[in-house]
């Protein structure tokens, strides 16, 4: 079990740690070579202009797209979501358009504006999760395929799952619970137990 996490640009080493912590092996990807053999990959938060040139310039974009395409799990946190986006509301990043969901960056207003809200998340315990948000996009269209996992109070998804696509508009890896880490290493883990029996 190796997860991969894309570090060109963002929180990839707090993502690493965390996944260190609950036991998963990890390997930063920079170079489109780095995603063989991955059971999955996170797509870390950041700054999604920047992440977007990165990955053209890389040639990160196909292959990210081959793996999900493959069934491997593939989440975004933040700026990750941005980039798993069919859709977002401005011209500049250009999204990986991978996962059926329309995309509002920074959606609650700058820096000073980041909040944390503690919310339910379904697949998990019912324990609320504590919810950071850092200058945080939210979702505003959901596909058919898509399942809303978390919301604000006023209804906006704030997670969400396609298959082997997740994405959370929030950042777990700046928290000490591990609940959202293990719940995408157990879908990693399923698709390759699954993939190995084929
Ligand atoms: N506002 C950033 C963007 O649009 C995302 C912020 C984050 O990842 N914390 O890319």
């Amino acid at each position: 079990m190796e997860i991969g996490v894309l570090a060109v640009q963002g929180d990839f080493a707090e993502h690493i740690a965390i996944l260190r912590r609950i036991g998963a092996d990890t390997r930063e990807v920079r170079l489109p070579e780095q995603l063989e053999a991955l059971d999955g990959l996170i797509i870390p938060g950041g700054e999604s202009t920047t992440l977007s040139r990165l990955m053209s310039i890389y040639n990160l974009r196909e292959p990210v797209a081959e793996m999900v395409a493959e069934g491997r799990p593939v989440w975004g946190t933040c700026a990750g979501m941005i980039m798993l986006a069919n859709e977002i509301t401005e011209q500049d990043p250009v999204p990986l358009g991978l996962m059926d969901i329309s995309v509002q960056r920074n959606a609650f207003g700058r820096q000073v504006d980041s909040f944390e809200q503690p919310l339910r998340i379904s697949p998990l315990d019912p324990e609320p999760y504590n919810c950071i948000f850092i200058r945080a996009p939210v979702v505003i269209r959901v596909g058919s395929k898509v399942d809303v996992l978390a919301s604000l109070d006023d209804g906006r998804p704030v997670a969400v799952r396609q298959d082997n696509l997740l994405a959370t508009s929030f950042h777990p890896e700046l928290t000490r619970d591990t609940r959202v880490h293990q719940y995408f290493v157990g879908l990693a883990k399923n698709n390759s137990s699954a993939t190995s029996m084929r």
